[in-house]
């Protein structure tokens, strides 16, 4: 953020804390235990909640079931033994008006009776309840109490509304609250505005200042529901400032890939697309349809397609991929199709493959598994452009592989790879035209965040005659009944999976691994037949296995999660999940998508050990409710935060001070817009209004988006 230099004044943002008034050693050392050193970190570091203790009353005014703050003198603390083991803590606080007791059931004995010590004043805020016992006079029960060691209450204390901060041991509400208010008083005024004034006006922004001044110290009279909600102008400044500088960065990045690298412009709607379309079995969805055009108007476009393909699973994004890539071979040109699995990317090969012999058109299998010396002849054919598509997985964009002229690579399932491998597939060729496919949809927020440089598309529509899926929960203890109904979907023609979450029992002995499910399903069931597919095969072994299960030699498959993406097998229409409250909520709904893919109805089976964790139970509830993966995905963002929710492979995405994206998307979506349009007025941020926006727009991209090295 801009700080000023030394000013008039001699204080400084960067000033280190320990010289702050109310500070000294010791308290700096507890503040640096919480990471903060300067001012300027200890201002951005604000309130978690707050508490309201505007309403003040007398002791003897207080009325039971009102939340409220007094102060009192402590005038007898007693320790009340009830059972053995249970003990209740009593503090009895007056004033000139009467007195009322504080109860604990849980403390820390000797400490509690030293803080409050007979004639102590204390700040207590609560509501009181009538008492069971003693005739039913007011009691409350675990105050919040601040102990005052002067003679009067401090006007931090009482009377208005308190900020609460996350603190340590050793470092009291009360000393931090009146530390942040030195600091917030003395230095507020040094935070310089970068917004431009328009953006302010347009947005109902308060100035930095103010709004550091009061998300620290609400004034009297903040509304309590807008600031339990983030919403208060204030708080809402902060939100803003730092996703508009996010968004700027994911603008400028844009900008900057259409001015600087040139793409190639490709012809559409060629000769090669015509045919494809009458070899294929189906008519395009509205969906897809829409989706090839805008894919079509970009790949016309000399700034290289930078596309994010969002569509549920069995939304049917393979199609829109192949035409994409046969546009590029129309072109005389490659194209790249690469997937996070070997069998996924086995399975793309094989569902294209037959189309492309029709036409003509050479597609090749690149495996990290491959021999030395096939490995050695595919990539001379990539290079010298015989082979026109090349399907693979990370594989493709290792080094060693070179494209004669790769004009569109597409990456399959997007959330399993990186920010960093998105630019390197770039690398490949001249700038390519760049299509990202995701099947676990990402909640909106999240993808105007993450993927904001990107134009995104969106199959809303799924292929004609689906049946929603049918999702059960069983109990281990009922698992028969689970097995029973699969074999009823069997009898009928139908096939099942079976997946199992880990393969080696020495791994957790309690969970079922998928040679003893294999086992037990080919004893239960004598006249099935049952297959079994994982990770530690041979690649053409797990070939054979799919394809032998694809044409119906095998009516049970069980397998590991080596099928829980891209898998297409619209006979299959059983999907039975063991353990299933160990798995994500994405990964559930990506395994589930494998079934429900054809005309049959379909069941996903979800089996259940017991005791569930209560995240546990959340996901097995929301995929009872809902099979609309974009709920899926906002409910899995809910249950685990945006953090947990990326993984450690989302590298790229910085960390939020202020902003919660899933509180927040409406200002996402502002900041968005404004940031666009502003980058789109003044490209490098050259003018003078924008000078404090570059410099705090600088600062911000050296911590958080290093890997935009582009100022
Ligand atoms: P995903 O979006 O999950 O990758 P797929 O591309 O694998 O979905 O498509 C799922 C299934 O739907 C495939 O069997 C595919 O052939 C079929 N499909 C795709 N588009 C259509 C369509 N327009 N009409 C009928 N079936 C379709
Ligand atoms: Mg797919």
């Amino acid at each position: 953020m801009p700080t000023t230099d030394k000013t008039k004044t001699g204080l400084s943002l960067d000033d280190s804390i320990q010289y702050v008034k109310g500070v000294g050693p010791k308290r700096a050392l507890l503040l640096q235990k919480m990471g903060l050193e300067t001012v300027e970190q200890c201002l951005y570091c604000i309130p978690f909640r707050y508490e309201d203790r505007s309403r003040v009353k007398k002791i003897g005014e207080l009325v039971a079931g009102e939340q409220i703050t007094f102060q009192g003198r402590v005038s007898e603390v007693h320790v009340q033994q009830i059972w053995r083991r249970r003990k209740i803590l009593e503090v009895t606080v007056q004033d000139d008006t009467g007195s009322i007791c504080i109860k604990w059931f849980k403390f820390h004995e000797k400490y509690m009776k030293e803080r409050y010590a007979v004639g102590r004043l204390l700040i207590v805020s609560g509501k009181p309840t009538r008492s069971k016992y003693k005739g039913g006079g007011l009691e409350i029960i675990h105050a919040d109490v601040d102990v005052s060691l002067e003679e009067e209450a401090d006007p931090l204390d009482i009377g208005s509304i308190i900020p609460i901060y996350s603190t340590t041991e050793g470092l009291y509400q009360k000393s931090l609250r009146s530390i942040m208010k030195g600091l917030v008083d003395q230095y507020a005024p040094l935070l310089e505005e970068f917004l431009p004034d328009v953006i302010r006006r347009r947005n109902h922004l308060p100035d930095r200042a103010t709004a550091f001044r009061e998300t620290h110290f609400p004034p009297l009279g903040t509304q309590e529901n807008l600031l339990r909600q983030f919403r208060t102008e204030a708080q809402v400044r902060l939100v803003f400032e730092e996703l508009f500088l996010l968004q700027l960065g994911l603008a400028f990045k844009r900008k900057h890939t259409q001015q600087e690298e040139p793409g190639t412009p490709l012809k559409t709607r060629g000769d090669t697309i015509h045919r494809f379309i009458r070899l294929m079995q189906f008519e395009l969805t509205g969906a897809q349809i829409r989706v090839l055009g805008q894919i079509m108007d970009d790949l016309e476009q000399t700034r290289p397609m930078n596309r994010l393909l969002h569509g549920d699973v069995g939304s049917g994004k393979t199609i829109v991929a192949l035409i994409s890539l046969l546009t590029a071979v129309d072109n005389g040109m490659q194209g790249a199709l690469m997937a996070p699995t070997e069998l996924l990317a086995e399975q793309h090969y094989m569902n294209i493959q037959p189309f492309c012999e029709t036409l003509g058109i050479r597609v090749q299998l690149l495996t990290s598994a491959m021999s030395a010396k096939d490995k050695k002849a595919l990539l001379a054919s990539i290079k010298d452009g015989s082979t026109h598509i090349a399907v693979g997985t990370h594989a493709l964009i290792q080094k060693g592989v070179e494209f004669k002229s790769l004009g569109l690579a597409v990456i399959d399932e997007q959330h399993r790879f990186g920010v960093l491998q998105r630019e390197a597939i770039s690398k490949k060729g001249v700038y390519p035209h760049v299509l990202v496919m995701t099947a676990t949809p990402i909640p909106r927020s999240l993808a105007m965040t993450l993927y904001g440089d990107m134009d995104v598309s969106v199959i809303d529509e799924m292929p004609p005659g689906r049946q929603p899926i049918q999702t059960k929960r069983y109990y281990e203890s009922q698992r028969d009944k689970a097995y029973a109904f699969m074999k009823k979907e069997v009898k009928k023609g139908r096939q099942a999976y079976v997946v199992c979450p880990l393969i080696e029992e020495s791994e957790t002995k309690d969970l079922k691994t998928v040679l003893e499910v294999y086992e037990d399903l080919q004893e239960r069931f004598p006249d099935v037949t049952v297959a079994l597919i994982h990770g530690k095969l041979k690649k053409e072994e797990r070939q054979r296995i799919m394809a032998e299960f694809k044409a119906g030699k095998a009516d049970i498959l069980v397998a590991t999660t080596v099928i829980e993406v891209g898998i297409d097998i619209p006979n299959a229409t059983v999907m039975l999940i063991e353990h299933s409250e160990r798995f994500g909520l994405a990964q559930l709904h990506q395994l589930r998508g494998r079934v429900g893919r054809g005309k049959h109805n379909s069941f996903c089976l979800l089996v259940a050990y017991l005791p569930l964790t209560d995240d546990g139970k959340l996901r097995v509830k929301a995929m009872m409710d809902t099979c609309d993966g974009f709920k899926i995905a906002e409910q899995d963002l809910q249950i685990r935060g945006p953090g947990d929710f990326l993984g450690t492979r989302q590298s790229g995405m910085p960390s939020l001070r202020f902003a919660n994206i899933i509180r927040d998307i409406p200002i996402i979506e502002t900041t968005r817009k404004e940031a666009f349009a502003l980058i789109d007025r003044d490209p490098k941020l050259t003018d003078p209004e924008h000078q404090n926006l570059k410099i705090a727009f600088q600062e911000y991209l050296g911590d958080k988006l290093d890997f935009m090295d582009i100022l």
